[in-house]
């Protein structure tokens, strides 16, 4: 403001000194003797090049100023950009609000997560949410305190769960608070892996310490007060022979299921000869199937009998399904392993292994005249350690680890396939496991 009056005094004065100047040389002419006109007029020449050099410094001042602010006006735009291209480029919803709790920023995956096709900038944060947790995180935030929650919303009419933090912004300059910055989560898979882990060690352990408890049990009694009794340590060695079997079993399938489960190793996909992988399944378990008096065939079309997959996968399943058939089918019945060509969409959700060139499938059942699944429970048939209660109580030779499906289902699905389930409760069930594009050859 001041520069400003000066600068326009300035800019006035050398009219009036002009004119000033001129009055008086014309009087100084008059009236002067040429001496004194000589100093004059030096003094005047010195005091117009003084006047010349303050202009000009104040012209450069204004120039330097309006570059800068120019250039900060430039700085201040391309950081918002920036600003704005990075919390987009985040993968996780960010919002940002006001000293008045107003949006100011949000990003691409805020907009998703609120499924909100308009611009939600301006609009107040406690009208964009119900949840008063998220109220009070928000404006403490705008207080200056950092906070976070965890706190469940519906998304598009699903329950997901969001670890939410809160922090106060800080204006720069003046060390003042400008509003805050909230990050939103998503923690359900995370939540939801957490619970399976924990009750898959709970179920863990539960399987390990019925056997150890058995085993400790019986050579206890054997080693006081059966020591002498030979019919009661033999059923004693049986006990310990099949508890110890179980716990084989049950480390077995464990870790079966902890390699399908760690992505480490990709299939590794073979030429195989279908026919030949099943006959050699059927041979390894003929002989708990005569023990019951059942038969187990096998049905393999001509044209599937090359396919392309992973013969330790394939049998791994197979193998699985073989057996429960094996158990729960009622005596003297037949089993039957079909294996069919089909056009199998897969599941856009499980990759199919790089290596699997073909456009066909195959669809492989597995079908036994047994005890079948109660609907109630063919959800959950391929939960790890779920078992049916008819196979939980029943004789030893029933009862299993709860594994089998559980690696059943993570082996078809490592193989870019799906396994399900038709079943009528006391009439028999039907595994069917469906594998995409493992024929090389189009069939026409
Ligand atoms: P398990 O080791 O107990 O067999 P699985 O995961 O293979 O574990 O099977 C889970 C449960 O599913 C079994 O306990 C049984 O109740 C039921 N089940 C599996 N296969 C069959 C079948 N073919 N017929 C009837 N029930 C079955």
């Amino acid at each position: 403001m001041t520069q400003n009056s000066s600068s326009i005094r300035l800019q006035l004065a050398p009219q009036i000194l002009g004119v000033l100047a001129v009055i008086a040389s014309v009087l100084i002419v008059i009236f002067l003797p040429w001496p004194f006109l000589i100093v004059l007029f030096v003094i005047g020449v010195v005091y117009i090049r003084l006047l010349f050099s303050k202009i000009k410094t104040i012209r450069d001042q204004t120039i330097t100023q309006h570059t800068e602010l120019l250039q900060e006006q430039h700085e201040r735009n391309e950081a918002a950009t920036l600003m704005k291209l990075l919390i987009d480029a985040a993968d996780i919803p960010i919002m940002a609000t006001d000293d008045q709790g107003c949006i100011t920023h949000s990003n691409r995956n805020a907009q998703q997560m609120l499924r909100l096709n308009e611009d939600i900038i301006g609009l107040r944060f406690d009208e964009l949410f119900t949840q008063q947790v998220l109220h009070d995180l928000e404006r403490h935030a705008r207080e200056g305190e950092q906070g976070h929650a965890k706190l469940s919303f519906p998304i598009v009419g699903e329950m997901r769960e969001f670890d939410v933090s809160a922090d106060p912004v800080v204006a720069q300059k003046y060390h003042m608070l400008h509003g805050a910055v909230l990050t939103f989560k998503d923690i359900t898979e995370l939540s939801l892996a957490m619970t399976l882990k924990a009750d898959f060690v709970a179920n863990a352990s539960h399987e390990l310490r019925t056997p150890i408890a058995s085993i400790k049990g019986a050579a206890e009694t054997l080693a006081g007060p059966a020591r002498n009794d030979e019919g009661m340590s033999t059923r004693l060695i049986e006990m310990i022979t099949s508890n110890a079997a179980r716990l084989e079993l049950l480390a077995i399938d464990l870790l079966d299921l902890s390699k399908l489960e760690s992505q480490d190793q990709s299939p590794d996909i073979q030429e195989i000869n279908l026919q030949n992988l099943i006959s050699k399944l059927i041979n390894e378990s003929m002989q708990a199937a005569t023990r019951r008096g059942l038969e187990v065939v096998s049905e393999v079309s001509n044209e599937v009998n090359q396919i392309q997959t992973d013969p330790v996968l394939l049998s791994l399943i197979l193998r699985n399904l073989v057996q429960n058939a094996i158990k729960f089918a009622h005596e003297d019945t037949t089993i039957k392993i079909t294996v069919e060509p089909d056009s199998i969409s897969h599941d856009r959700t499980i990759p199919i292994p790089d290596s699997l060139v073909g456009s066909m499938g195959i669809r492989i059942r597995v079908i036994d005249k047994g005890i079948g699944i109660p609907i109630t429970q063919q959800q959950r048939i391929f939960e790890r350690f779920f078992q049916v209660d008819d196979a939980r109580s029943g004789s030893s030779a029933k009862r299993g680890t709860g594994l089998g499906l559980a690696i059943v289902k993570h082996a078809s699905k490592r193989l870019g396939g799906t396994v399900s389930l038709e079943s009528v409760y006391r009439e028999g069930s039907t595994f069917i496991i469906e594998l995409p594009r493992c024929i090389q050859t189009n069939l026409d």
